[in-house]
This record gives structure tokens, C-alpha cells and sequence, in this order.
């Protein structure tokens, strides 16, 4: 038997399931995840940040698109807060003084950070080691996001609209007949007339199995960890700390810090695992910046954060194949971002212009298309 909807959703991670919730307002859906958990990958893996200062001018529109829903979510959404409120600081040492003021020259960064002293970044985190510090950038409205529970949100929101998951459902095969998508999975058939292609590191693969072309997606391998915090200090209030030059960065997580090399390794789609070199090379970073000995690391992890040519999104129906839509590449930012793709996909899967408020921020459809000029088509 073939299991027909009005929209099939491929992979049910936060760009999956947000364009899943938001579609179930308009028809029926089917959202297709491989995995016996939704948010296995990538999403399962991040460092849950929400910064306005964070990616390109497309991603930075996307983002505060996403503000609102973040920090007052609809009544219903989530049993707690999404955010709790944490300040992003940027800091440099004396021979990146040049690369924070670069980062300051765009004027949204310098309408929404204050330059510190190194005497007020060391006030806020005093893990640095005494003279590391040159100055430093604070965004105070950044903040840690309840990943699970936006995610899960979105999930529920899609069954409260008549929506389903189907796990255990990696999709095989592809074929367009009578104007519908026939999709093969290991949990059966499905059928739709529009695919939506949120399927993450593997959103290229998916493309070649509906017989679009590749969008050239890069998959790359990011390490985080968790530490203890310095014998004696309390960091539950020390802000999201980046080198300006992204060499790493940490933040408080659960009463541990989460620290990362910010490496970006190129990287087939897999279950990606952390490497000893990048676990190595963020404890040397923190040690160096803060001359204090790592004794233990708690817990390690990678994830893949996959990337256009550009480093902007894919969202929109492929220029070729009929009821094949893109939602793919949302990088290092496909939490933060999660509410507007999944506003901007509905709207551009059912034939309308860009939500109001999200064009009001600068973000266009040209930026997003999958035929934008740029994308290395393999
Ligand atoms: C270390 C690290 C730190 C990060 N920090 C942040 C941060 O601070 N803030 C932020 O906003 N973002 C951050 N990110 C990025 C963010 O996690 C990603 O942008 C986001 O999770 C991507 O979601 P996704 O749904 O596109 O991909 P995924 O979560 O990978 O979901 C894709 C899904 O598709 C499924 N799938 C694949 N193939 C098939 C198939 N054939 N059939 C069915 N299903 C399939 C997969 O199983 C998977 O569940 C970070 C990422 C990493 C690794």
C-alpha cells in the first residue's frame, strides 16, 4: 500500500521537522527520517547558540527572523523557556586587535556590541590567564537555546496538525509519476506530489536519486567537548566566549564548560565522530588562553554542519525537476535559524512570496534559490 500526503518531508532533524510543522498548517504531511531517533545528526550535536552576529547577511536575517518565536514562543510550544539569556563575547588578544575592529566595521555588529576594556572581559570571564586579553566585543542579547526542546517541539506540533514521523524510513528510491512523488523506504511507500529535501549531509544524495543535480553541499566536520570548569570558579554566569579569528571558542553548558577547536573538516555524509588531533587542539587553545591545565575531558562529540559554495541556505522548488524542493545547507546555524526556514519553506513550497517580516531583513529568494548562480553544480 502507498501511503499518499500532500507534502513528503525528508529527514526529520530541526530543518525537517520546523518545514514539517509549518507545512501541516497547509496539508497533509509525512515527515521521512532513517533513523530509529529523530535529531540523531547534526542536530543531536550542536553548541545550541543564538547569535545575530553568526554567519553571512542572509543567515543574519534568517536568524532574527527566528527571534521572536525563540524567546516567546506560541502558547503550547515548549513546557519551558526555548532560550535562557547569554551574552556572546568576542575577544581578542594584542595581535587580533585589527580582526576586532574588522568585525566591528559592519554597522549591524556595531550597533549590537559594546568594544570592552581587557579589564571588563576579564571581569565577565575570569578563566583568561592574566595579560591574554587585548579587548573584546560583547553581544548582549545572544542566548543558550533548548535545542530538544525546540526540536521537539516542532515534532509535536506537526502530530497536534494531523502530521506524522515516520522513523526507520531512509528513503531509497524516487520516481515522478502522474504528477507525484513515489518515494521508497524500508517502512513502505509514500506518495506526494511535492518533496521537501531536509535530508542534511545526504540532501545531495537525495537530489540524485529524484535525478536533480547536486547543489555542490560540503558536509564538514565540527569537534565540541565538555570540561570541568577550573577548581574554584563559577561560570554558570561567564558569556558564550569566541576567539575573534573563530581558533575556538567555550561556553557554560549544564555546570560544565562546552569548548571547540571550531574546526572545520571536509567530510563525507556519516556519523561523524570526533578526531584525537581537534579534541587535542582545543584543549591546547583553552590551556594556552586561560594557563590552566585540562585534567579530564568529560564527554566529546562531532557533528557535520553542511555548507553551500556560499554559505547561505538552499531553500526553494529545483529550477528543473517538478515538485522537488530544497531545504538544505543551513550550516552553523540551523538552530537559530530553525522557525523562519521553516516559515520560508512553507510559504515558497505552496507558490508565495517570502514571509513579510523575514523580506523586511533583507533576506531574498534570489539569495536562497537552488539555481542561484554560484552553487557548484556537479
Ligand atoms: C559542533 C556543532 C556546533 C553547532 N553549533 C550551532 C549553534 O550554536 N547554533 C546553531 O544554530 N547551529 C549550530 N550548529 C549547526 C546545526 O546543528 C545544524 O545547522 C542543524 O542541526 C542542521 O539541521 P538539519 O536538519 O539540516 O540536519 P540534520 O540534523 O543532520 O538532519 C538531517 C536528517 O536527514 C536524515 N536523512 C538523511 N538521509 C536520509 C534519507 N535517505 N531518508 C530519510 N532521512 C534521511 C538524517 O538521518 C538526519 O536525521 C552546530 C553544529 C555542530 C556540529
Amino acid at each position: 500500500m502507498t501511503v499518499e500526503s500532500d507534502f513528503l518531508v525528508i529527514g526529520a532533524g530541526m530543518a525537517g521537522a520546523s518545514a514539517a510543522a509549518h507545512l501541516a498548517l497547509e496539508g497533509t504531511v509525512i515527515l521521512l527520517e532513517a533513523e530509529d531517533q529523530p535529531g540523531y545528526h547534526t542536530t543531536g550535536r550542536s553548541a545550541a547558540l543564538f547569535s545575530e552576529m553568526y554567519g553571512n547577511d542572509t543567515i543574519r536575517g534568517l536568524t532574527r527572523a527566528s527571534r521572536a518565536f525563540l524567546f516567546e514562543p506560541p502558547a503550547g510550544f515548549a513546557e519551558a523557556p526555548l532560550v535562557s539569556p547569554r551574552p556572546t563575547m568576542y575577544f581578542a588578544r594584542a595581535d587580533q586587535i585589527a580582526a576586532l575592529h574588522r568585525f566591528r566595521d559592519s554597522p549591524d555588529v556595531a550597533a549590537a556590541t559594546e568594544l570592552l576594556t581587557a579589564e571588563q572581559a576579564q571581569a565577565l570571564a575570569p578563566v583568561f590567564a592574566p595579560g591574554y586579553l587585548a579587548a573584546a566585543a560583547i553581544e548582549r542579547g545572544s542566548a543558550d537555546i533548548d535545542v530538544h526542546g525546540l526540536h521537539q517541539g516542532f515534532l509535536r506540533q506537526l502530530r497536534a496538525r494531523g502530521g506524522a514521523v515516520q522513523l526507520k524510513a531512509g528513503v531509497q528510491a524516487m520516481a515522478r509519476r502522474d504528477g507525484r512523488w513515489v518515494v521508497t523506504t524500508p517502512a513502505g511507500e509514500f506518495s506526494a506530489p511535492v518533496v521537501v529535501n531536509a535530508a542534511g549531509a545526504w540532501a545531495d544524495q537525495i537530489a540524485l536519486l529524484a535525478g536533480a543535480r547536486p547543489v555542490g553541499l560540503k558536509p564538514k566536520r565540527r569537534t565540541a567537548l565538555l570540561i570541568e570548569v577550573p577548581e574554584g570558579m563559577d561560570a554558570h554566569a561567564w558569556p558564550a566566549s569566541v576567539d575573534i579569528d573563530e581558533q575556538f571558542y567555550f561556553k557554560p553548558d549544564a555546570g560544565l564548560l562546552l569548548l571547540s577547536p571550531a574546526d572545520e573538516h571536509d567530510s563525507p555524509p556519516c556519523d561523524a565522530q570526533p578526531e584525537e588531533l581537534d579534541v587535542a587542539e582545543a584543549v591546547d587553545r583553552f590551556e594556552q588562553a586561560s594557563g590552566r591545565s585540562v585534567r579530564r575531558v568529560k564527554h566529546r562529540w562531532a557533528g557535520l554542519r553542511v555548507f553551500a559554495a556560499d554559505r547561505t541556505p538552499v531553500i526553494g522548488f529545483d529550477p528543473k525537476v517538478d515538485g522537488f524542493f530544497w531545504l538544505a545547507g543551513p550550516g552553523g546555524y540551523g538552530i537559530q535559524t530553525a522557525p523562519a526556514l521553516g516559515r520560508v519553506t512553507a510559504a515558497l513550497a505552496l507558490g508565495r512570496e517570502l514571509p513579510a517580516d523575514v523580506a523586511a531583513l533583507g533576506v531574498t529568494t534570489a539569495a536562497l534559490s537552488p539555481g542561484r548562480p554560484g552553487l557548484t553544480l556537479e
